[in-house]
C-alpha cells in the first residue's frame, strides 16, 4: 500500500467499524494515486467473513481483511460470486454494463450477507450509462457497495458525486515524492502526473518502450504502429507522447532530464519539435473535451500529422 493511503484506510476503517460507511463511494485523484488499491482493500474487508474479530479490531487502526478465508481466497482469484468489476480503461462504460450491475444486486448473495461492486474508471460511462447507475445510487439495497474510481472526477455527473461519499486521494508532491520512489529521482521535471509511471513497474517499461519508439518514428518513422496502438489502448497514451516530446524539447535546450536509451540523435530540430508538440497538445485537448471522439482517427491523423512536420518519406 502506498504510504500516503494510510490516513484515508484509517478513516474508512472507522466508519466501518462504527457501521457508518454509506453504500457508495467515490475515489479519487490523478492516475496512479492508488484509488484501485484503496477500492479493492476496502471490498475484501467489507467481505472477508473473520474481519469483525472485536478484540483484534481493538488495537488496529486499520482493518484487513482475514487473507485465508473461502470469501478472501475467491475474491483474490477474482472469482468471488457477491462481487462484480466493471472496468473499461479502452473507451468507454456503456449501460449494458450498468445494466448488468443493478440485476446483480436485486439477487440475494451467494456466500456471505454483503454484495459489492467496482466501478474503474467512473468518468468513462456514457450518459445513459450514469442515468442508468443513479437509479442504483438512489435504490440502494441492504448490505450492498459500490465504489467508483476515477482520475478525473470533473467529467463524473455532479448527481452522481453528490450520491457518493467522495474521498480525493492526495499523493505526496516534490521531493517527498521522490523520497517515495528515490530510484527515479534522476528526473528533475516529475511531477504527480507521472505517478503510474513511478509506483507500477509494467507502467515505466512500456513508457520507457514507448519513448525509444517516438524517438525512432522522428528520426526513421519507424514504429507507426506500435506508437498508433499505445495512443488507442492506454488511457495515457497521449499524456506519455507530450511528455517525450518535452522531454526531447529539454534535452535539445540542454537542460537535464532523465537518460535517453536509444542514444541516437535526433532527426529534428527545435522549431520542428516545437510545431509537434502543438499538434500532440491539440489532439489531447480534442479528446479531452469532445464527447463523441474517435480515437482511432484522431490517433491516426496526429501520426500522419507528425510524419509532415517531419518531412519524411513514408514509404515504409
Ligand atoms: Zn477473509
Amino acid at each position: 500500500m502506498k504510504s500516503w493511503l494510510l490516513s484515508v484506510q484509517q478513516q474508512l476503517s472507522r466508519q466501518v467499524l462504527s457501521n457508518k460507511l454509506p453504500h457508495a463511494l467515490l475515489f479519487s485523484g490523478v492516475s496512479g494515486a492508488g484509488q484501485e488499491e484503496l477500492a479493492r482493500w476496502l471490498i475484501n474487508v467489507l467481505l472477508c467473513q473473520t474481519v469483525f474479530n472485536e478484540d483484534k479490531m481493538a488495537q488496529q487502526s486499520v482493518i484487513q481483511a482475514c487473507g485465508y478465508c473461502k470469501t478472501c481466497q475467491l475474491f483474490s482469484s477474482d472469482s468471488y460470486p457477491d462481487h462484480l468489476t466493471i472496468v473499461n480503461d479502452k473507451a468507454t462504460i456503456g449501460v449494458d454494463s450498468i445494466r448488468k450491475l443493478s440485476q446483480f444486486f436485486e439477487k440475494t448473495a451467494h456466500i456471505g450477507t454483503a454484495k459489492s461492486a467496482l466501478i474503474h474508471h467512473a468518468d468513462t460511462m456514457t450518459v445513459s450509462a450514469a442515468n442508468a447507475l443513479l437509479k442504483t445510487l438512489e435504490e440502494p439495497t441492504s448490505e450492498s457497495f459500490i465504489i467508483l474510481t476515477t482520475d478525473s472526477s470533473d467529467r463524473l455527473l455532479p448527481t452522481i458525486i453528490s450520491r457518493c461519499q467522495q474521498i480525493e486521494i492526495r499523493p505526496p508532491v516534490g521531493e517527498k515524492l521522490l523520497l517515495e520512489y528515490s530510484k527515479q529521482g534522476d528526473d528533475a521535471f516529475v511531477n504527480l502526473s507521472h505517478l503510474n509511471e513511478l509506483t507500477d513497474e509494467n507502467s515505466a517499461l512500456a513508457f520507457t518502450d514507448f519513448r525509444t519508439q517516438v524517438e525512432q518514428y522522428l528520426s526513421a518513422y519507424e514504429h507507426r504502429t506500435e506508437i498508433l496502438t499505445t495512443l488507442v489502448d492506454r488511457r495515457e497514451g497521449f499524456r506519455w507522447l507530450e511528455k517525450v516530446l518535452v522531454d526531447l524539447m529539454r534535452e535539445q535546450w540542454g537542460w537535464q532530464t532523465t537518460e535517453r536509451k536509444s542514444g541516437q540523435a535526433i532527426a529534428v530540430n527545435k522549431q520542428q519539435l516545437w510545431q509537434i508538440y502543438k499538434l500532440v497538445q491539440g489532439a489531447s485537448t480534442k479528446l479531452k473535451t469532445l464527447v463523441q471522439v474517435n480515437r482511432q482517427f484522431l490517433s491516426e491523423k496526429l501520426l500522419a500529422d507528425i510524419g509532415l512536420v517531419v518531412k519524411i518519406s513514408t514509404k515504409k
